[in-house]
């Protein structure tokens, strides 16, 4: 469509050149705003068409902004998750359910996630162990890249070793096991057993 002069389907004289605009519908006692709608305008009789994959591309910003509102993650958010574990979309829809096509229809908007999926697709990228039962239920090898090296490591162990980049750690805001253990091992409890008797000796009265 690009590169060739389109003429207006309303008069059939005028040229159409493309523009942006913006549009605001209520959702849930709220305002929303959606900028960035893609449509032509024609420069003789002032008609303003906007065509298919236009009308497509709308819809996702539409459904976006609908999940932003509601707390949901975004299409592109959703492939990012997906992204992250190394599935395609049929490998992510056959381990979390929803339909054979529910990832590509999530990604694009063409269907909003229920807020239950919403969950589970956070809580597997906060904790792969997760991921990983739910992915040998549904008999399926995870490949995940790492998200440090961009390297994608070995099935078995892959999954766990993607939990414990820095990067992974800093975007999810997973404490890792090994951070966890860290943590434990250096933090000595101050009286052993004991703890009770300081928990007691707070409330003494001298
Ligand atoms: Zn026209």
């Amino acid at each position: 469509m690009e590169g060739k002069e389109l003429v207006c389907p309303v008069c059939e004289k005028g040229r159409l050149t493309p523009q942006t605009y913006s549009e605001e519908f209520r959702h849930g006692g709220k305002v929303l705003r959606v900028d960035g709608l893609e449509g032509y305008q024609c420069d003789t009789c002032g008609a303003d068409p906007v065509f298919e994959d236009q009308i497509r591309r709308g819809h996702a910003k539409y459904q976006d902004a609908r999940r932003r509102a509601d707390g949901l993650l975004t299409g592109i958010e959703i492939r990012a998750c997906r992204k992250h574990y190394g599935l395609t979309q049929q490998q992510a829809s056959r381990i979390f359910g929803g339909g054979a096509n529910a990832f590509s229809k999530y990604e694009r908007g063409d269907v909003i996630q229920s807020v239950a999926m919403d969950r589970l697709i956070r809580a597997c990228v906060r904790h792969p162990e997760v991921l990983a039962e739910l992915a040998d239920e549904a008999g399926i090898v995870v490949a995940a890249t790492d998200v440090d090296t961009g390297y994608v490591t070995e099935p078995e162990k892959s999954i766990k070793a993607a939990a414990l980049t820095k990067a992974t750690r800093k975007s999810c805001n997973v404490v890792s096991i090994v951070d966890y253990k860290k943590a434990q091992s250096t933090t000595v409890p101050a009286s052993g057993k004991d703890t009770q008797s300081d928990e007691s000796s707070d409330w003494e009265i001298a």
